[in-house]
């Protein structure tokens, strides 16, 4: 493909691309395939011949978007959302073009250098304590990594050789394998699935500590664990704590829990992959009161702050920690221009690194931290307009309600809850997945796509309403109760992301 070729496929893509995201709501939010639908539209061997850019392009709507899930719908209301935003594709295409691989500073000059700064601005615009940005003096520091995932299991290799370090330093005689035998982490049942992951994963125990009634990590609970496993001669050494988990994006309370790890000498990570991004808004931050004591922290913009998958935020107090871990040298990686900046590869699993902060630094000056916020707070008022809807009707309870997530149920036995959530999914027409709180069945309702208005929420809430009048017998003058509210918060709910774009 020549340069001309790609400025039509790419223009044509470009176009594809924009009435695929303002036409969205024309397509079921789930697919109407079953597993293995794809392999049948496709021929059993790669082409011999090159093709045309138009019949490629013309297969995506035959081949993929049958099968795809919208995540941009606004009718998608499951897990968190997964953001995706103009600024970011474009700078997604840029990376693509320059192509680097920037594991050192050498290797991409632009790269490394671009996504120090970046997480500076970023660190700042969640008054992240000064120790974790990399314009401070100490050896803390930001990196962009693909995943929360990964930030957890960095962090948790990290400590795993720290504690080796300090033990050996005072006991040579103790072996590196039996140090790390004997290593214990804690997170609690609400966790995210990938942090008992990077347990299995890391080859260090995960206890995954019994939460309170409203999702929380007790600094009881951890005392008293931490106790046991000492005086069963075990090795405490990490602590994951969530902020805003995936369940019912409850907080634990770092007040609490920080003066424990300092105790007990544990290093404290932060997840706060969802919820992270609200933190741009002062009137959330006091949701990360304690964010002092921990020894690393990470979100995902990916999530909630319009930069596409995969951006992970993640920071840390001591890079250095991150360097004796993963610190391996080859004479080819070696270059001589060493100074204060980083060489990333230290800092992360994999050596090669994409381009990511270009599509940050895109974001960050396309909707200025204004209109990141006024995002957020969009998305928050949604789900809270929401959850009035759920109040506003006897047959239903709404369970919790923090940030853009809205947890209800039908009264009654969980069997209900269940068939609804069942008939909603098999209509396709609307998305969401269940959890459990306090022991119940419950439907996670998360306000997701970026382009999701008042509107929407009042269809979906109506969508539910028909179904549960089905099932439980209709409620009175329901459908008047909602009308009228919904109309008195569609004139309050007057911010929100289409109004963000169109005022600049
Ligand atoms: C979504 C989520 C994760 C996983 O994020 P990835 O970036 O997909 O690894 C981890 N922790 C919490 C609390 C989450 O909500």
């Amino acid at each position: 493909m020549d340069a001309n070729q790609f400025r039509e496929f790419g223009k044509a893509v470009i176009d594809y691309v924009a009435d695929y995201t303002e036409n969205i709501r024309d397509r079921s939010v789930l697919p109407s395939i079953e597993p293995g639908y794809l392999r049948p539209l496709l021929p059993s061997e790669a082409p011999l011949k090159p093709e045309s850019w138009q019949e490629i392009l013309m297969d995506v709507e035959r081949v993929i978007m049958p099968g795809v899930t919208h995540w941009q719908s606004p009718n998608f209301h499951a897990y968190y959302p997964t953001a995706s935003s103009y600024p970011s594709i474009v700078g997604d295409i840029l990376s693509g073009a320059i192509g680097c691989v920037g594991f050192s500073w050498m290797a991409g000059p632009a790269c490394t250098e671009l996504e120090v700064v970046m997480m500076d601005w970023l660190g700042k615009l969640l008054h992240l304590p000064e120790e974790f940005l990399n314009c401070s003096e100490g050896p803390g520091g930001g990196v962009i990594q693909g995943s929360a995932s990964e930030a957890t299991f960095i962090a948790l290799l990290a400590v795993k050789q720290r504690m080796v370090n300090e033990i050996q330093d005072a006991n040579p005689e103790i072996s590196e394998d039996e140090i790390k035998s004997k290593l214990v982490a804690y997170s609690s049942d609400q966790s995210n699935s990938s942090v008992e992951k990077a347990g299995i994963i890391g080859s260090v125990r995960m206890r995954l500590l019994e939460s309170n009634q409203d999702g929380q990590l007790e600094a009881k609970t951890l005392r008293e664990a931490v106790k046991k496993d000492r005086e069963a001669g075990l090795i405490p050494c990490f602590v994951l704590a969530t902020l805003g988990t995936t369940g019912t994006c409850a907080f634990d309370d770092m007040q609490e829990l920080g003066p424990v790890c300092v105790e007990e000498n544990l290093w404290l990570h932060i997840d706060a992959a969802y919820a992270g991004s609200a933190f741009i808004c002062p009137e959330y931050r006091y949701l990360m009161k304690g964010v002092e004591y921990a020894d690393s922290f990470n979100f995902n913009p990916h999530k909630w702050m319009l930069v596409n998958f995969d951006c992970s935020a993640m920071w840390v107090k001591d890079s250095r920690h991150l360097h004796n871990a993963f610190s391996v040298d080859r004479i080819y990686l070696k270059h001589n221009k060493v100074s204060s900046l980083p060489d990333y590869r230290h800092w992360q699993v994999p050596l090669g690194r994409r381009f990511r902060a270009l599509k940050l630094w895109f974001v960050l000056r396309s909707y200025g931290v204004e209109g990141i916020q006024k995002h957020i707070r969009h998305q928050i008022a949604l789900a809270e307009h929401f959850k009035n809807l759920v109040e506003l009707d006897s047959r239903f309870e709404a369970c919790t309600c923090s940030l853009g997530l809205v947890t209800f149920r039908l009264k009654g036995d969980d069997s209900l809850t269940q068939k609804l959530l069942d008939i909603l999914t098999a209509k396709r027409e609307l998305y969401a997945v269940p959890c459990r709180y306090r022991g119940k069945y419950v439907i996670r309702f998360a306000i997701c796509a970026k382009s999701t208005q008042v509107e929407d929420i009042n269809w979906a809430w109506n969508m539910i309403c028909k179904e549960a009048d089905a099932l439980v017998g209709p409620k009175v003058r329901k459908v008047e109760i909602i009308n009228e509210k919904a109309k008195f918060d569609a004139i309050n709910i007057t911010s929100n992301a289409e109004s963000v774009e169109k005022s600049k």
